[in-house]
């Protein structure tokens, strides 16, 4: 008789601390469990499984993991059938607290690299919680039984092993497919391209999913390529936007901030259904906002504000809580500073005097009593000096005519190339401003101290991500509030396991710029995974995505105890 049923008999009845005994690996007919971490009572945080099948018994094809793209929609797709039956056969287990619980870290609308399924190696991994029975404080181990001997063997039997390669197929298929777009977008310097037929709105402000009946999306032709892409008939058509300054115009609720959304959103591929698997972005697309209230530490705003009342020094500038204009100068400065290649604006989230002055009042407030330079007079040097393009929404005002490179204007929902007339417009009606085509300024280069992180807390060292946009580090908040394509709770638990890692290893007393420090993250993402982050090696990760660099720079950007040099 298998070992765990042994055990689950013997410790039936006891205190609920008996089930640390059942820490082990077992082997099943179809595959081997792993209990990695067991809760210390029926309400604590879940237990920890991982459910190996080797690949004789449920075989992996060769070509699922011929790509790395392909390996991580294969374990996408995987994830998502162990959750679908999940949901379909909700566990029937009696008990206190978490009893019998049985959850996977389900992907959302997004494809994520992610720790829910491995498929390498010559096994596929399926990491799970579950909630181990209890009546009141003590086990039980009957519904231990039935758990582990019948949830867990038929949830395997209807997922992992009944999953068939018609369900597999379109995930590596799409796969190949986005590699072809982006592929293509890289050759003829597209930031972003919408496919024709594409549903951009989702369904309300707390739901991802797809609008119904919504406008489908129709290309301007001016903006219309063609691309060939894999395992499909006909290429795909759609509104290509090339690199450069790209000004978003349109009347109120013509649908600009939901166009700019969902490129957004497209520095991530997305599943069919969707509407916006085939909109992608450059994935170094970095969305940037006024946030007042946030941190900032040793930032260089000086390209955008100098001069501040009480003589600040802004190319070293620090403050507690920023204002609307303040922290959209560090958002762009330590995005550029980050890596970002493309700025994403919309009017909505900007501070107005960041954007834009104009002639009235430059004439009312003389310049030596402005300490702001809008960003209109830094997006050419932006595209020029350090070649960033922006995308902006903007619906208030023309000022931007004269700067921008192309013109789109939404209306009803539908885009349509006004470029040409807005220059024309432009010209007939000259903006009386003054212009002030500046150099972009520098740039800053910070190495962030070991002292940036204090993961203690008391006796207990401690990172913890609670939901997607709060990270508890020792005993301050981290609030990710503003930080936009932060889009999975998962990233955020990964975020706060790489800050563990990095304050563990002492990754900060080398003396390196964020850029550095970010770059090498990304390498041991690529190289060893997201697990190698994880508290435990060789063990159930935790529920983990993996997050780009941009939302991990965000994350150290906004901790209050940040100590920061700038190296320069
Ligand atoms: P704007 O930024 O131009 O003011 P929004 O993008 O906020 O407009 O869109 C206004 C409303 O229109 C939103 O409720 C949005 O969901 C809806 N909407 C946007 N695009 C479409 C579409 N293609 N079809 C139907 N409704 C849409
Ligand atoms: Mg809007």
């Amino acid at each position: 008789m298998n070992q765990l049923k042994k055990l689950l008999q013997q410790i039936d009845g006891k205190s609920y601390k008996g089930y640390k005994q059942i820490q082990g690996s077992y082997s099943f007919s179809n595959y081997k469990l792993k209990v990695d971490y067991v809760q210390g009572d029926p309400f604590a945080a879940p237990s920890k499984i991982r459910i190996q099948v080797a690949d004789h018994i449920k075989s992996i094809r060769p070509e699922w993991k011929r790509t790395k793209k392909r390996r991580i929609y294969t374990e996408d797709v995987i994830a998502r059938k162990v959750a679908e039956v999940l949901d379909k056969n909700k566990p029937n287990v009696k008990g206190s607290g978490k009893s019998g619980m049985v959850s996977i870290d389900q992907p959302k609308q997004e494809i994520l690299e992610r720790t829910a399924v491995s498929i390498e190696g010559d096994q596929t991994t399926v990491c799970l919680t579950v909630g181990l029975p209890a009546n009141g404080r003590r086990i039980n181990g009957k519904e231990a039984d039935k758990l582990f001997f019948t949830i867990l063997p038929n949830l395997i039997k209807d997922s992992v092993l009944a999953i068939k390669e018609e369900e597999i197929t379109p995930f590596v298929e799409l796969a190949d497919q986005h590699d072809a777009i982006l592929e293509r977008m890289r050759e003829e310097k597209l930031i972003s391209f919408i496919a024709d037929d594409s549903i951009l709105p989702r369904a309300s402000g707390v739901s991802d999913r797809p609008m119904k009946n919504a406008v489908p999306f129709e290309s301007p032709e001016q903006n219309r390529i063609t691309i060939e892409v894999p395992h499909r008939n006909e290429p795909l058509t759609g509104m290509g936007i090339r690199e450069g300054i790209v000004l978003i115009v349109g009347g109120g609720y013509h649908g600009k901030s939901t166009l700019l959304n969902a490129m957004e959103r497209g520095v991530y591929p997305h599943i069919k259904g969707d509407g916006r698997e085939f909109v992608l972005t450059d994935p170094d697309a970095v969305k940037v906002r006024a946030e007042d209230g946030r941190q900032v530490t040793n930032v260089d705003i000086s390209p955008f504000i100098k001069n501040l009342p009480g003589n600040v020094d802004t190319s070293r500038f620090s403050t507690e809580n920023a204002s609307g204009s303040t922290s959209q100068a560090a958002n762009v400065v330590e995005a550029i500073e980050a890596g970002a290649q493309t700025l994403l604006i919309d009017e909505d989230t900007s501070a107005t005097n960041f954007m834009i002055r104009d002639e009235r009042m430059q004439q009312l407030v003389a310049p030596e009593k402005e300490p702001i330079t809008p960003f209109i007079d830094k997006i050419k040097s932006l595209r020029d000096e350090l070649e960033v393009s922006t995308i902006l929404v903007m619906g208030g005002s023309g000022e931007y005519f004269s700067e921008s490179d192309q013109v789109i204007m939404m209306d009803e929902y539908l885009p349509y190339n006004v470029t040409d007339r807005a220059k024309e417009i432009a010209e007939q009606h000259p903006s009386g401003r003054e212009t002030n085509h500046a150099k972009f300024g520098s740039l800053p280069s910070r190495h962030f101290l070991s002292q940036s992180i204090q993961a203690r807390k008391g006796k207990k060292e401690k990172v913890q991500a609670k939901g997607r946009t709060l990270i508890l580090m020792g005993s301050t908040e981290i609030t990710l509030d503003g930080v936009e394509q932060l889009v999975d709770s998962s990233q955020t638990r990964m975020i706060a396991d790489i800050l563990m890692h990095v304050y563990k290893k002492g990754t900060l007393k080398k003396e390196q710029t964020l850029h550095q420090l970010l770059d090498q993250i990304e390498e041991q993402f690529d190289q060893k995974g997201l697990s190698s982050f994880a508290p435990f090696q060789d063990q159930h990760p935790g529920e983990l995505a993996r997050p780009r660099r941009f939302e991990i720079a965000a994350t150290l950007n906004r901790l209050r105890t940040a100590k920061v040099n700038d190296l320069r």
